[in-house]
Order: C-alpha cells, then sequence, then structure tokens
C-alpha cells in the first residue's frame, strides 16, 4: 500500500466464525475507506450480524483478522476489547436505557452516567462531556430532546439517539446492524436517509448491515453482497447490480429471470431470442435476464409469444408474470399506465445485453 494511501477505517482479512458445527462466516473480507458507507447486504442467516459483531468484538475470531484505522484488534495473536476498539454500535433495538434521559443516554457513549464502558472513562472531563452530548444530540437534530425519556421520543428519534450514543466519542466506524427493521416503512425510509446525512456530515466511515436491497443501493457507496458466510462481490451500488461476478448474486439481487442459453462470443442463443451478452462467452450457460429489460408488445408473428399469466401492480410500476417458450415463467416489470390483460397472448422482446454465467 503507498504510505500516502490513508488507512481503511475497518479492514476485515478472510474472517472466520463456526458455532456448533455451522460456518455463520466462512471466510469474509471486506473493508470501508473513512468517511465511506459500507453495506453489507444478503438474505437472513449469511452471517452479516456475525460479522458485525466481530467487529465490534462481541465474537472472537476463529481465524483472519481485524483491523480498525490501520491497527489489528483482533487476530495476528492480538485482542482489543470491544470498548476500546474505536467503533460505535447502532444496534435494532436501539438499546437505549428506559430509566436514562436521552441526554444521559448518550453520556453513556463517552463512559459518562458511572458507565461501565470503559472507552473515554475519565479521559473527558465534566464540561467537555457535556459539549461533545450537545454536539452529538445537535448532530442527530434532537437538541430539545436531551431531557425526555426514550419512552417520550418516537422510534425514529430513539433510532437517533442511539446514533448519538455511537458517534459521541466520535469514532473512525460506526457499525449498524438492521437500523430500521423496528420502524414502519414510511418512518423508514425517512429516517434511513436522515441516518446517511448524519453519518456524512460526522465524516463517520459506516459498515451497513440489511438484507433490504433498496436500502443498501441507496445509502451505501459500496455494497458488499455477502452469501453463506463469504461477501462475494463488494463494489459501487450500480456496478454490483449490472455486472455480478456470480450468478449467485445476480440471482440474489433484484428479480433474476435465468434462462438457458448457448453463447458463442458476443451473443447467446436463448428461448427468448438471440441476446447481445455483456462479456464474451463460450458454450452452455445460464443467462440472467432483469425484469425491466423484458417488453411486453402486441403478439406478432416472428417475435418470441408469451402468455399473460398474472399482473402484480405496484403503484409506481408493475411486475406482469409471463408463460414463455417452453412454458417458461418469467416476469416483466414496467410502468404502471403499460395496459396488459392477464389472459392475453402477447410477444416479448430482450432489450439491452444481457450477464452470463458458464454452466458447472
Ligand atoms: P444474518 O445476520 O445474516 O441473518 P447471522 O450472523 O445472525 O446471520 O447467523 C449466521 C448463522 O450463524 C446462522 O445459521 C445462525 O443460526 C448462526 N449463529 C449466529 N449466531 C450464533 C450463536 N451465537 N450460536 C449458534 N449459532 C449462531
Amino acid at each position: 500500500m503507498d504510505a500516502n494511501t490513508p488507512a481503511p477505517a475497518v479492514r476485515a482479512s478472510d474472517l472466520r466464525k463456526r458455532f456448533n458445527g455451522t460456518n455463520a462466516v466462512d471466510g469474509a473480507s471486506f473493508e470501508v475507506e473513512e468517511g465511506a458507507i459500507l453495506a453489507l447486504l444478503g438474505p437472513s442467516g449469511c452471517g452479516k450480524t456475525t460479522a458485525l459483531r466481530l467487529v465490534a468484538g462481541f465474537e472472537t475470531p476463529d481465524a483472519g483478522s481485524i483491523e480498525v484505522g490501520g491497527k489489528v484488534v483482533a487476530g495476528r495473536g492480538r485482542w482489543t476489547p470491544p470498548e476500546r476498539r474505536r467503533v460505535g454500535m447502532v444496534f435494532q433495538d436501539y438499546a437505549l436505557f428506559p430509566h436514562m434521559t436521552v441526554r444521559r443516554n448518550v453520556a453513556f457513549g463517552l463512559g459518562g452516567a458511572r458507565s461501565r464502558l470503559p472507552w473515554g472513562a475519565g479521559r473527558l472531563g465534566d464540561t467537555r462531556q457535556a459539549r461533545r452530548v450537545d454536539e452529538a444530540l445537535e448532530l442527530v437534530g434532537l437538541s430539545h430532546a436531551g431531557d425526555k425519556m426514550p419512552h417520550e421520543l418516537s422510534g425514529g428519534e430513539q433510532q437517533r439517539v442511539a446514533l448519538a450514543r455511537a458517534l459521541a466519542p466520535n469514532p473512525p466506524a460506526a457499525l449498524l446492524d438492521e437500523p430500521f427493521s423496528n420502524l414502519d416503512a414510511a418512518l423508514r425510509v425517512r429516517v434511513r436517509s436522515e441516518v446517511r446525512d448524519i453519518l456524512r456530515e460526522a465524516g463517520c466511515a459506516a459498515i451497513w448491515v440489511t438484507h433490504d436491497q433498496e436500502e443498501a443501493f441507496l445509502l451505501a457507496d459500496r455494497v458488499g453482497v455477502m452469501l453463506a458466510g463469504r461477501v462475494q462481490q463488494i463494489g459501487p451500488p450500480g456496478e454490483v447490480y449490472a455486472t455480478p461476478r456470480t450468478l449467485e448474486v445476480a440471482a440474489f439481487l433484484g428479480d433474476a429471470n435465468i434462462v438457458d442459453g448457448e453463447a458463442d462470443g458476443a451473443f447467446v442463443t436463448t428461448a427468448l431470442g438471440r441476446l447481445p451478452t455483456r462479456s464474451p462467452a463460450n458454450g452452455r450457460v445460464k443467462v440472467v435476464v432483469r425484469p425491466e429489460t423484458i417488453r411486453v408488445e402486441p403478439k406478432e408473428a416472428g417475435l418470441t409469444p408469451a402468455y399473460v399469466a398474472a399482473r402484480e401492480f405496484y403503484g409506481h410500476h408493475q411486475v406482469v408474470l409471463l408463460d414463455g417458450p417452453g412454458g417458461k415463467r418469467l416476469r416483466a416489470r414496467m410502468g404502471p399506465a403499460v395496459p396488459i390483460i392477464p389472459g392475453e397472448d402477447v410477444s416479448i422482446a430482450v432489450i439491452g445485453t444481457v450477464s452470463v454465467f458458464p454452466c458447472d
């Protein structure tokens, strides 16, 4: 590494953790740059929470190493306890102390309120500590709420208190574990953007665990797709979506229609026609056709025939379920105004290039 390149805020290398015979984390590597947001995205049970708990120091890795701000905190014969790792943690259920005011909850993050968390304890005088609590509350827009009790706040506000507590010690990185799963859909949409803006303003790097793709794509600078204990691909949201590296990543991200094909260089022959490939391939392949690339048209001889089996209406878009050639079920997504009637015979066309993956 170039001596002038700053160390990543967090770097995890080849992490492994087994519980009673289950490989919860199975060789996961990821890193997040200073001030950037990394979303660890994957289905339930893929090891996201365990990976985050390893970084926080709530679990000990069986193998691999973790660095925070260029310093090894676990692995390679070293172990730094959680309270001295300089990472703030925001939990799913906020984990606020119900009997403490908002201010005292935030002070707890600084080792205040006779905290048992030693980090920062005794290092900040009372005045400086009070100032930091005020700054953290201001950062999350809750200056007015310092004397309230957690139960007097909405779910979104409580989550912002948890964030203020995590950010008060000015850590280089914050870890967020599905922080909005307890909020209703409308609130979640609003609060997640607020939290992203707060992290940006604080200049704090974040690792954000979620199973929600939309959330990951919207919030993160880079998305790490985690499947079966490993980060299979990591990159900017658009890149990960458009150029999945494996069929598993492609299938997990968005709705993917997967059809068989025979590739010959820049094209692949499928039941949906001869389609240009995103990168050259040869032989038997699996072809990923995104629903938004299937165009449905009035039935016309010479085009690929399909039958409209059903239609799912979502307001801002619709998904049309089609029975394509050979009875293959396909999903096509389009604007809500396109007139589609279940029971109709139509023609379909695939627009743009497709990703292909060699068959094993
Ligand atoms: P995710 O956050 O992606 O849902 P987890 O990291 O919670 O995944 O879990 C990954 C796997 O490890 C799951 O099979 C889960 O049951 C198992 N696991 C997690 N924590 C423990 C534990 N403390 N004891 C035993 N098994 C665990």
